[in-house]
C-alpha cells in the first residue's frame, strides 16, 4: 500500500463511493490499483457524459474553463479562486475545504457576490443520488467562502426531438434542487469526518456484501469481495431479490443446499425442482396453447439498435432506440427450411427509412411476426414510423401480427436448469438447443451498438470496419436463427398433442 505524505482529499466521486460503501471508499483512495480497467460500456457511459457536458457549456457563452487539463487539486483550487473575481460563468472550478474537494460543472455568477451551482447530468430526470452529490459540492464551495444562492441539476429533456443541429436550449431541462440539497446538507460534515476516519485506517473496513454492491452504482470491486459462486447459486434463483443475501450470509451458496421449505411455490419451486432432477420442466398443454396462436409463414425478427443521449438523427429523441440492423428468418410451413434476409445500415445517414421500406416488402400481409421480447421490436417500429409517417398505416396493419416468443419461457411453461433463473434468449437458446453465443466476436446487444457506433462514426480503417460489420451480421443472424430453432424445439416437445387439427391446417395453409 502506498501512502501519500498528506492525507488524501475526498473528492465528489470518493464521497459518493463512501456513501455507497466504506470499503469501496478505502480502496479508491488507498489502493486504486485493485480497480479493474473500465470496460467498453463503462468507457462509453463516461464518454457520453463528457459529450453531454461539453454541449451544456454552450448555454453559457461567456463561460471560462478552469484548468481543464490540470489534475493537481491544489493548483485547480488556486486557479479557481483567482477566477472568481472575473464574475463570469466558471466551468470545472474546483475548491478544497478541509478534507473535501469538488469541481463544479458550472458556477454562474449572480449579482455581485453570489453564485448558482449547476450540475450537468446525462439522465432524463433528477435521480435520488444526485442530491447528496450536489450537497457535497455546496458544502465544499461554501466552505471555500463562496455564497451559493441556488442549486440545480441540468438534465436531458426526453421530449426533445432533434431537428437539424443539436439545440442545447431545447435539449436540456433545468430542475432546481436547492431545498432537497438543504435537507441533506446537514449530514455532509459528519459524513466527511467519518469517511476521513475510514480512509486514514491502515486496513480496509470489513463490510459484508449486500444490495449496496449494486446501488446506486454497480461496484467495480465485486471480484474482490464476492466469494466464487457455484453454478446454481442463491443469487440465480428467479425473482429472489434481497432474500439471497440473507441465505448467503447464513452460509448457503448453492440453491441445492437450501432447506426445502425456504423456497415455497411458483416459478422458484419449478426452478428448484429442475435443478434437483437435472431435467427440464415442460408444460405441454400451455406450450401447445402458445403455438396455437402463431400462424405460418413465420417471420422471425430481431433488431439491433442505438439509443444515445444526444440523438444522432433528425426526428429522434434522446435515448430513443433507433434500429441500425435487422435479421429476419422466414419459415413458410412447420419444419420448412428458413430463408434469411438481413440489413445493416451503411454510412452515417438515418437508417430507419431503408429498414422500414425493406421490412414492409419482406413481411408480406399474413403470418406471425415473431420476436423475443416483442415489446421491444414493436416499440422500435412504432417510434420509427412516428418519425416516418408514410409507413404508419402499414405498421398499424402489421402490428397485431406480432407474437412474443419470450412468453412460454417467462411463464416457466418451459424451464431448463441451465437457464439459471433467466428467460432471456441468451439463456434459453443454449439450454434448449445446445447452440450458443460463446466464442462469437460480438455476443450481445450492447457490444453490437457500441461497435456499430465505433465503426460508423469513429476513425477506423476500411479493413476494421469490414471486419466488425461481418461480426455484426453474424451475431444478429444467430438471434433469429436461434428463434427458428426454439420454435422447432417447442413444436417437437408438444408432438402430436397440439396443434389442434384446425390450427395445424391454418398453419400449413398456403
Ligand atoms: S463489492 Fe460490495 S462490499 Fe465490496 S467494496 Fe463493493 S460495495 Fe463494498
Amino acid at each position: 500500500m502506498t501512502k501519500t505524505l498528506r492525507p488524501p482529499l475526498i473528492s465528489k466521486s470518493s464521497y459518493m463511493a463512501g456513501l455507497q460503501c466504506p470499503k469501496l471508499l478505502w480502496h479508491k483512495l488507498n489502493e486504486p490499483e485493485v480497480f479493474p480497467e473500465p470496460d467498453a460500456l463503462t468507457q462509453a457511459v463516461f464518454d457520453q457524459g463528457t459529450a453531454v457536458g461539453t454541449l451544456a457549456k454552450r448555454l453559457f457563452p461567456k463561460g471560462l474553463e478552469i484548468g481543464a487539463r490540470v489534475i493537481d487539486k491544489r493548483m485547480v483550487d488556486e486557479l479557481s479562486r483567482a477566477a472568481l473575481a472575473e464574475r463570469r460563468p466558471l466551468f470545472e472550478a474546483g475548491f478544497i475545504a478541509g478534507r473535501a474537494y469538488a469541481r463544479a460543472d458550472v458556477l454562474v455568477p449572480v449579482g455581485r457576490k453570489q453564485w448558482d451551482l449547476v450540475e450537468v447530468k446525462s439522465s432524463t430526470k433528477v435521480k435520488e443520488e444526485h442530491i447528496p452529490d450536489v450537497a457535497l459540492q455546496r458544502h465544499v464551495y461554501e466552505g471555500a467562502g463562496l455564497d451559493i444562492r441556488r442549486c440545480s441539476v441540468m438534465h436531458i429533456d426526453r421530449a426533445y426531438v432533434r431537428r437539424g443541429g443539436l439545440d442545447p436550449r431545447k435539449l436540456f431541462a433545468r430542475t432546481e434542487v436547492t431545498e432537497e440539497v438543504e435537507e441533506v446538507g446537514g449530514d455532509v460534515a459528519g459524513n466527511l469526518d467519518e469517511m476521513a476516519r475510514v480512509v486514514d485506517q491502515p486496513q480496509p473496513p470489513k463490510v459484508k456484501i449486500g444490495p449496496h454492491c449494486f446501488a446506486p452504482y454497480e461496484c467495480p470491486l465485486q471480484d474482490l469481495c464476492w466469494k466464487a459462486l457455484p453454478k446454481h447459486n442463491v443469487f440465480s434463483l428467479t425473482r429472489v431479490g434481497n432474500q439471497a443475501f440473507d441465505w448467503y450470509h447464513r452460509g448457503f451458496l448453492r440453491l441445492q443446499d437450501l432447506p426445502r421449505d425456504e423456497v415455497a411455490t411458483g416459478k422458484q419451486a419449478i426452478q428448484m425442482a429442475a435443478i434437483r432432477s437435472g431435467r427440464p420442466h415442460v408444460e405441454r398443454e400451455a406450450i401447445g396453447g402458445f403455438l396455437d396462436r402463431i400462424e405460418y409463414p413465420l417471420y422471425l425478427l430481431d433488431f439491433e439498435t442505438v439509443g444515445p443521449a444526444l440523438p444522432l438523427w433528425n426526428g429522434s429523441r434522446p435515448y430513443q432506440q433507433v434500429p441500425f440492423q435487422f435479421s429476419l428468418h422466414v419459415v413458410e410451413a412447420p419444419g420448412g427450411k428458413p430463408s434469411h434476409h438481413a440489413h445493416l445500415a451503411e454510412g452515417r445517414v438515418d437508417p430507419r427509412p431503408e429498414i422500414l421500406a425493406r421490412l414492409k416488402n419482406l413481411l408480406d400481409k399474413r403470418g406471425s411476426i415473431v420476436a423475443y421480447n416483442a415489446k421491444f421490436e414493436s416499440q422500435v417500429l412504432e417510434e420509427s414510423t412516428e418519425a416516418y409517417p408514410a409507413f404508419a398505416a402499414w405498421w398499424k396493419r402489421a402490428e397485431p401480427r406480432m407474437v412474443d416468443l419470450l412468453v412460454p419461457f417467462r411463464n416457466f411453461h418451459y424451464y431448463h436448469p441451465d437457464q439459471l433463473g433467466h428467460a432471456s434468449l441468451k439463456n434459453v437458446l443454449p439450454a434448449l438447443t445446445g447452440r450458443s453465443y460463446e466464442g462469437m466476436e460480438i455476443a450481445e446487444g450492447v457490444t453490437a451498438s457500441l461497435e456499430y457506433l465505433r465503426v460508423t462514426f469513429g476513425d477506423v480503417s476500411q479493413a476494421e470496419r469490414r471486419h466488425v460489420r461481418a461480426a455484426l451480421e453474424k451475431y444478429c443472424a444467430l438471434d433469429t436463427f436461434g428463434m427458428v430453432e426454439i420454435v422447432r424445439k417447442l413444436e417437437e416437445l408438444v408432438g402430436d398433442q397440439t396443434p389442434r387439427p384446425e390450427v395445424r391446417a391454418r398453419r400449413s395453409r398456403g
